[in-house]
């Protein structure tokens, strides 16, 4: 625990720019956080999600002690019980019977020390982390292209672009201090880079594009392959490069050819205008300094290897890769994505970027000392789960993840855990869908109390510190994996005291047998680190080996590729469409991803009303022309069917969803929104070569949903919500939100609010009932102060929650505010400010289209000075430019 007045610099624990965030520790022990100026990948800034870590810090719903069977144990019992399940299971079904699923969100100790017990000490590679499910087709890709699974470039090349081509990236809501890193160069370079970006989705980011490209879902392989055609026809290619440092050109070329001989054809698979495609090609082919960033929307396909490959082969052959603003750049979704690759947390490698090769083999093991050592991949995410679910996996230990939300068919993955014999959980949160479901839970350190080091996007490593102490009993996740390890006799592999120990081995094994320079993977610079440099470790990017000082910021410039010539390889990818494609039962394309202001499964930023008030429910995006044929219209409930599942949401109109798609955000779970789990009907399928599913692509059909009546419920705390069929909560400012729908009709709404919000001879009532319109509106005041109001209504049409919201603060309601709570509507004065677009400063939607009507607002800046929207984080001024233009 840090001391008050101290401040610490840690990193955020959410994306993966891995920005540097600075803590101070006021006097009571309250944390201040800011951007640390110092940290290289976000000099200062904060999005809407780090600026509110501050106010994610509370333990009212942390796992703080050992569970078996659902009764607390010590951690002595419970790790025994851990030992002795996997014990008993590799010797009654073999080492490939246990398997470990963690997560992104772990830091690189600890990720260390589980891919070695399960490589090293079981034997087996049945380890694979959530990151599977983020980035592990541009690792297939950078390793087919580069010989490793290196990311070529630095945050800086964004600065120094000409052009920055995005694909499949909403960089404005999910890499928000990146995109804000670009529009900064912009206002500096004046208007460079440009930007193009290549969505099916008008996202938030195009706003500030030269063009959007909306192609067809799935056709990015045909856009690139033509993109190596013209380049090649226009005379675009660095020869010198191809010759000295690529192989594999031409039968790249040859194969794009095939598919994508002119602009016609690529036109054709891509729904693009053929000028706006000979635009964009036009562009490239003549901007020197190009970086193509991508993200989600290219990894997260049945062929996002290829596509991966396809944005390299067009840097390759032009020799625009390694040189300042310049080169492909993959940008990782989790905090450690890149960290976990580093210690071989995929299934598929093996460790320190050393994948299953004999040679390599045999290394870790010497290294290691291992008795036994995996040969052979393990199995990836999907696979995994399957594997649980036929019986071939009896044993599995999750960390900080919670797959029964995020991975596709997310209720097989329930199913399969249901049947599991036995399932460890190391969670720092009490109620996620997946610790529901653990025989044993062990409580973790989560942001803030937990110590050790991240990677991120651009290969720099960072320290998270802590600042906090552990509460109740949670433990660091690389001691209990470490205590496991001993009580199975692997002490000697498991000798450290510390996560500085553990780093050291880490850093040591990467430079092991690595003197030529062969693996790119090389930090043995910090192999020997006293324990009080490692607590001081300022940012460094790797390759870091031993005689270095400083770390590469770029790699490949000059050639030297991983590979056994040293060549890279320009690989040839053909046509492949999605796994499923639409058809008359389910016409319409589901595409899922992230929002602005959440993370994950949102059990750190739905802690904040700040943060839950942008995009308070789960949500359909649909293009109008599709909802009139669905029948479902603005702000009514949707049923999103596909053959695996269903979900239900409200609906939102867009003009900006292309027709025949629609978006679901990824981000809710059971605990806040029961019937909102959208991977409950996403699609397995996966990539062939990466095992990455194809989360952007999964046919649905999308239905009205009709249920007897609406409402919703306004509460000062929290508390249990009714059991109805939809049922969504939410922390609203100054109250608990709760929004509701049933099928079953309610005789007498009186009753039925007091059986559910109790009654008190001290409390006042203030009721309106029309039993024949099914419209009830209920309040309950205690000392004149609003406890509580419950809405219902026969459709969604209900009264504003904005302006309810704001009545909790006042502190006696006079008569003006208790009668248009019954009438269920502001009264004169009273205003609804709408959902909150602003964050920082809780400015709302209907608050800022009227001072930009009223005041003639026409930029951001001038928003800025009128509400001070805009003007902390930044991560609304996309949206601000937007409202400003449809205003
Ligand atoms: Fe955290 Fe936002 Fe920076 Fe990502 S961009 S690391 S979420 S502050």
């Amino acid at each position: 625990m840090s001391n008050p007045g101290a401040t610490v610099q840690t990193t955020c624990p959410y994306c993966g720019v891995g920005c540097g965030v600075k803590v101070a520790i006021g006097a009571d022990g309250s944390a201040q956080v800011a951007g640390d100026e110092m940290h290289p990948a976000n000099y200062g800034r904060l999005c809407s999600k780090g600026a509110a870590l501050g106010e994610t810090l509370s333990l009212d719903d942390r796992l703080l002690y050992p569970e078996i069977a659902g009764q607390r144990a010590s951690w002595d019992e419970a790790l025994n019980a851990v030992a002795e399940g996997f014990r008993r299971t590799v010797e009654e079904h073999g080492p490939n019977a246990v398997a470990f699923y963690v997560s992104g969100q772990l830091l690189t100790e600890d990720y260390y020390v589980a891919n070695k017990l399960m490589k090293g000490g079981f034997g087996s590679a049945n380890i694979d982390t959530n990151s599977r499910l983020c980035m592990s087709s541009s690792a297939a890709g950078h390793k087919r292209a580069f010989g490793s699974d290196t990311v070529p470039g630095c945050y800086e090349d964004l600065e120094e672009a000409d052009l920055i081509v995005l694909v499949g990236s909403n960089l404005a809501w999910c890499h928000p201090v990146l995109y804000q890193r670009i529009l900064a160069a912009r206002e500096r370079r004046a208007g460079k880079p440009k930007l193009v970006v290549i969505d099916p989705r008008r996202t938030t980011t195009c706003d500030a594009a030269e063009t959007h490209l909306p192609l067809k879902p799935g056709s990015d392989t045909a856009l690139f392959n033509g993109l190596l055609v013209h380049l090649y026809q226009q005379d675009r290619l660095n020869l010198e490069f191809l010759e000295q440092h690529v192989a594999g050109f031409w039968s790249a070329y040859q194969a794009a050819r095939e598919v994508a001989p002119n602009v016609p054809a690529v036109a054709a698979q891509t729904g693009l205008r053929e000028s706006e495609i000979a635009e964009f090609y036009g562009l490239w082919g003549r901007t020197r300094k190009v970086v193509t960033v991508y993200s989600q929307g290219v990894n997260q396909s049945a062929h996002g290897s290829d596509k991966v490959n396809a944005i390299l082969n067009g840097h390759l052959a032009t020799g625009r890769i390694g040189q300042p603003g310049m080169g492909p750049f993959s940008v990782t979704g989790q905090p450690n994505a890149m960290g976990g690759r580093e210690v071989g947390g995929l299934a598929n490698q093996l460790a320190a970027h050393m994948d299953f090769a004999p040679d390599d083999v045999e290394r870790v093991q010497r290294f290691w000392q291992a008795p036994v050592i995996a040969h052979q991949p393990g199995l990836k995410a999907v696979e995994l789960f399957e594997a649980v679910a036929d019986g071939r996996i009896k044993a599995l230990w999750i960390m900080g993840t919670n797959p029964v939300v995020s991975l596709p068919d997310a209720d097989s993955a329930r199913e399969a855990l249901k049947r599991c014999p036995l399932v460890v959980v190391s969670d720092a949160i009490a109620d996620t869908d997946t610790v529901r479901l653990a025989h044993i839970k062990l409580p973790a350190l989560t942001w803030g109390e937990k110590d050790g080091a991240v990677t991120n996007s651009e290969r720099r490593i960072s320290r998270q510190r802590a600042f906090l102490p552990p509460p109740g009993e949670a433990q660091p996740d690389w001691w209990a994996v470490t205590q496991v390890a001993r009580r199975l006799g692997f002490g000697a592999l498991f000798p450290f005291e510390s996560p500085a120990a553990i780093f050291r081995e880490h850093a040591a094994l990467s430079g092991f047998e690595n003197e030529a320079g062969r693996r790119d993977f090389d930090i043995s610079a910090l192999a020997e680190l006293a324990d009080a440099d490692y607590d001081a470790l300022q940012p460094v990017q790797w390759p870091l080996p031993r005689s270095a000082t400083a770390g590469a910021a770029r790699l490949f410039g000059a050639g030297g590729f991983f590979t056994a010539d040293r060549k890279a390889r320009c690989i040839a990818v053909g046509p492949r469409g999605p796994a499923h494609v639409v058809n008359d039962s389910f016409p319409l394309a589901l595409n899922s991803g992230r929002i602005r202001d959440q993370w994950h499964t949102m059990t750190r930023t739905g802690k904040t009303a700040r943060l839950t008030s942008h995009i308070p429910e789960p949500y359909l995006e649909i293009h109008p022309v599709d909802a009139l044929a669905c029948s479902v219209g603005e702000n009514t409930l949707a049923r999103v069917h596909s053959r695996w599942g269903e979900m239900i949401v409200r609906v939102r109109t867009s003009p900006e969803q292309q027709p025949g798609s629609v978006f679901v955000p990824m981000h809710w779970g059971s605990p806040l929104a029961p019937r909102g789990r959208v991977n409950a009907a996403v699609n397995p399928a996966v990539d062939p070569l990466s095992g990455q599913p194809e989360s952007k692509h999964t046919p649905v059909r999308v239905q009205a949903y009709r249920p007897r009546w609406h409402g919703f419920l306004l509460c000062r705390q929290a508390m249990a919500p009714p059991e109805v069929e939809y049922r969504v909560s939410i922390r609203d400012r100054g109250c608990w939100r709760y929004e509701l729908a049933g099928e079953t009709a309610v005789e007498h709404w009186p009753t039925w609010a007091r059986d559910l919000l109790g009654d008190d001879p001290g409390w006042e009532w203030l009721e309106f009932a029309d039993a024949s319109a099914g419209r009830y509106r209920g309040a309950v005041l205690v000392d004149g102060r609003l406890q509580a109001c419950l809405f219902v209504a026969p459709s969604h049409e209900l009264p504003l929650r904005g302006w309810l919201a704001g009545l909790f603060a006042v502190q006696n309601l006079d008569s003006a505010q208790r009668a248009s709570l019954l009438a269920g509507r502001p009264g004169q004065g009273q205003r609804d400010q709408g959902r909150i677009v602003c964050a920082c400063f809780g400015v709302g939607l209907n608050t800022l289209t009227a001072a930009i009507r009223e005041q003639q607002l026409t930029t951001p800046q001038a928003i800025g000075v009128a509400l001070k929207a805009g003007t902390n984080c930044g991560s609304c001024v996309p949206e601000l430019r937007q409202l400003i233009t449809q205003t």
